[in-house]
């Protein structure tokens, strides 16, 4: 399940196939937007999803506001 991702363009996102571990969970970017494998049908972004993006928000918002 790849959740879309509102306030980040993942699109030819500069990190499109990185992955951030949380101990046993991935969380991985693709162009669609974020997956996580802790739950097996989740319905919403987790926590780890969440974390990830207030990161990127943090580091990189230079690059967003172009947008
Ligand atoms: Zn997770």
């Amino acid at each position: 399940m790849i959740f879309p991702s509102s306030g980040i363009v993942t699109q030819n996102h500069f990190l499109v196939g990185t992955q951030w571990t949380y101990g046993v969970s991935v969380v991985t970017m693709f162009d669609e937007g974020f997956s996580c494998n802790c739950a097996k049908k989740p319905r919403k972004p987790c926590k780890h999803i969440t974390n990830v993006k207030l990161r990127l928000y943090g580091t990189f918002d230079e690059h967003y506001i172009m947008q």
